[in-house]
Parts: C-alpha cells; structure tokens; sequence
C-alpha cells in the first residue's frame, strides 16, 4: 500500500480523529439492525487506543439528513453500541464542530468521543473548506476508515487532509489491498460476475477489467440489455435502450480478446412483481403472481427476475476453474425469496472453492448476509458505490489525499 496507515506514525499523547463508516441501518425505532460496519471499524479502533492516544475522536453521517438536524439520523444508537462493543465508555457530544465541541473535548474525561451527524451541516457534502478547517482544528492526526464514502470528496473525506497530516486505517487499508491486488495481479483464471439493476452502472468496471479478466459471467437486471442486444426477446425485463449500443461492442470487445462473457441461457420470469412487505423481508403475493422458467427468450408481459437452473450450472461450471473471484451486483430480485435461488446457488458454490473471492459492497453484500455465507469470502468490501468506482480503475479522493508512504 502506497498510503501511511496508522501503523507508521507515532499517536502516543495525540489527539486522533478518526473519519468512520458508521452508516449503518436501523429499525423504525432506531434500534441497529446490521452492526457490521461498526464492528468492521473495530481494528483501527482498538489499534489507536493501544498507543494510547489522548483523545481518539469518532466522526461519521448516518443516512441522508441533507444537512439539517433531524433526530433520527443522531448517532447516539450508534454511541450505545460501539461503547459495548469496545467495553469502553464513549462521550456522545451533540455536534461535531465549534469552539463549545472543542473545549468538550479537552475537559473531557473519557478518552473516546463520538462527534454527531457530519451531514447535519450542508457544508459537509460541499468539502466547504471552513468546516473542513474546524474539524481540522479538533485533533492533531486525521485517519480516513471509511471505505464506504471514499469515492466521496467531502470536508470529512478529504477537505479536513489538507490541514491535518492525514494517514489510512487499518478497514480502509485492507480494502484497498484486497481490491488491488485482485486486480491489479489476479491469480488467473480471473472470472467476474456482475449482475444488479443497470448495465449503465457497470460498463465502467467490465471496461476497466475486461484486457484482465478471463471470463465475464453477467446476470441480474442487467443481462437483458445484453441478451436483447443479441436478438433475443426479454419481455417486460429490464431494458437499457439507449445502451444496446454499448452492450453489442462490449460483446465484440470481449470476442477479440478472446474473453469468455456468459449471458443466461435460461430465466426464472414472473408475470408480477406484487409484494408483501414486513419490517425484515419482503415476499410475493403468491395468489396473484405466476412464475415459471423459459430459455433465453422471455414472452411478451413476462419479467425475468433470476438466472434459471441451466444457467446456475454454467455458471457453476465456469467458476469451478477460477482462481479469483470478484462479484459485484446479484444475479437476481434477491430480496425476495423466489428470486434469491440464482445469487445463492452461485454464492454458495464459490464460498466452497479454494479462492480469493471478493464481494463488492451494498447489494452483493447485502446478498451474502441474507444467505449466511459472509466468513466463506475472502473479502466482503464495506463500500457499494467506492468498492464499484475502485473496480471501474477511478482515483477515490478519500484515498488519493492520504500522506504517501515516500
Ligand atoms: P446494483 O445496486 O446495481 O448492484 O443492483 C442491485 C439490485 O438489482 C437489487 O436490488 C436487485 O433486486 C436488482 N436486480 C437484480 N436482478 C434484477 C432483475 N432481473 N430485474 C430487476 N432488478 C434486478
């Protein structure tokens, strides 16, 4: 890793602040629901109080309070928690900036300080250089952890870097250096399965790896941008008009260099997508909803919405040869259980392989955890849209403005 991490410098007596992911989701009555990305921050976390700094000072958003104070997305659930998970008292103050903070933080008596909402000021999502200043003027170090909104150019990302020497954490560390080196020096076969949503989403990665990968394995949403692309008919599926274009030299790209991309050959279609949903899951009004399987091509007022059985074999297939994995986007509505069956066979044949196996963050994670296989994977990243850009071969400015390591 190029980047000074928290391992290089001296933080004894020092004041540390400490950019975190705290974003985690919460129920209707704030109660966590998913605490990995505050137990992902724990190393760096540990880390720091072990050279015993003199303040380690916590700064994170939560959810999108687009720079107004709104008590929902306060950070005290997140305070509650982390003081159980560090079996250590953490000082909750109720905001993140100011000369009042400030000296809160000097006559404090707990040596953790967890800072309110960064979004609740505007200035924040603008990288406005006078709150990065303020934040600056807190501590004496900055450590970037949040992988999450590296892709982001913040003040908390990268504004408060230029007044602060500013190193990377051991999350943010770990998930450049597993995301690198499956990239940059994957061990071959090198196979990427993409799915999720939209295509327009994805070219970006499939061009950045296509002269690296081996194979392309593509399901999901964006398949059927592909498959029309090929001729073949898609129903109601989700389609990219204006990228049909793209999706047909992408396939000519693939073939000249002799890249093997995998399209589905069969597909799990529904007539409706007609929901029940409760707090945890959502489900399918089965009485109205009718589901069958077809090959490549989908009737007319038919929705594909999973990989079909041939396909998951193929795909199975293809992957067995693979020495490195990187997922990103799954393979199906994985959210609901009838269309979960493509993205679990698939995660549960690749955590059974002896490879590196990266899953990019939000959806694919998210799939991951539903089908408890998140210890079977190499790497899980924490971040959806930075683990994406960092994928697509983009700088990440959260990254970019750390200290070099010469
Ligand atoms: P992304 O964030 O682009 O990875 O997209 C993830 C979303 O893609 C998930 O919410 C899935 O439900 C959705 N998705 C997967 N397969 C399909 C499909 N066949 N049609 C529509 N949406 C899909």
């Amino acid at each position: 890793m190029e980047k000074l991490t928290v391992r290089d410098i001296d933080l004894s007596e020092k004041k540390v602040l400490v950019r975190c992911d705290f974003n985690v989701p919460q129920d209707a009555n704030l109660n966590i629901t998913d605490d990995t990305r505050i137990r992902a921050s724990l190393p760096t976390i540990n880390y720091i109080l072990s050279r015993k700094p003199k303040k380690l000072i916590l700064i994170s958003h939560l959810g999108r309070p687009d720079g107004k104070v709104i008590p929902k997305y306060s950070l005290k659930p997140i305070a509650q928690r982390l003081k159980e998970l560090i079996n250590q008292e953490v000082k909750m103050l109720n905001d993140c900036i100011g000369a009042a903070i400030q000296k809160e933080i000097n006559q404090s008596q707990e040596s953790v300080i967890l800072l309110e909402n960064l979004r609740f000021h505007p200035e924040e999502e603008q990288n406005e250089p006078n709150f990065s200043k303020s934040l600056a003027t807190l501590a004496d170090i900055f450590v970037n952890d949040a992988f999450g909104t590296a892709h982001r150019a913040h003040a908390s990302t990268e504004g408060v870097t230029h007044y602060l020497t500013s190193v990377a954490g051991l999350l943010l560390e770990r998930e450049i250096s597993y995301l690198s080196q499956a990239m940059e020096n994957p061990q071959k076969p090198f196979a990427l399965i993409l799915g999720g949503a939209k295509v327009s989403d994805k070219i970006g990665v499939i061009l950045n790896l296509l002269p690296k990968a081996d194979e392309i394995l593509i399901g999901g949403g964006m398949s059927y941008t592909f498959l029309r692309a090929q001729g073949k008919q898609i129903g109601n599926s989700k389609l990219e008009k204006d990228k049909l274009d793209t999706a047909k030299a992408i396939l000519e790209k693939a073939r000249k260099q002799k890249v093997k991309i995998f399209l589905p050959v069969d597909n799990v279609i529904t007539d409706t997508i007609d929901t029940i949903s409760n707090s945890r899951t959502q489900e399918l009004k089965n009485s109205r909803t009718h589901i069958k399987t077809v090959g490549e091509n989908i009737p007319d007022g038919w929705i594909g919405v999973d990989i079909g059985p041939k396909t998951i074999k193929n795909y199975c297939a293809a992957l067995k040869k693979a020495k490195t994995i990187i997922w990103n986007g799954p393979l199906g509505i994985f959210e609901l259980d009838a269309f979960a069956n493509g993205s679990k066979k698939v995660a549960g044949f690749i955590s059974q392989l002896k490879v590196v196996t990266i899953i990019g963050g939000g959806d694919t994670a998210a799939a991951i955890a539903k089908f408890h296989l998140e210890s079977k994977m190499t790497h899980i990243s924490t971040g959806g849209g930075a683990s994406l850009e960092f994928l697509e071969g983009k700088t990440l400015p959260g990254i970019a403005a750390l200290a070099d390591k010469k």
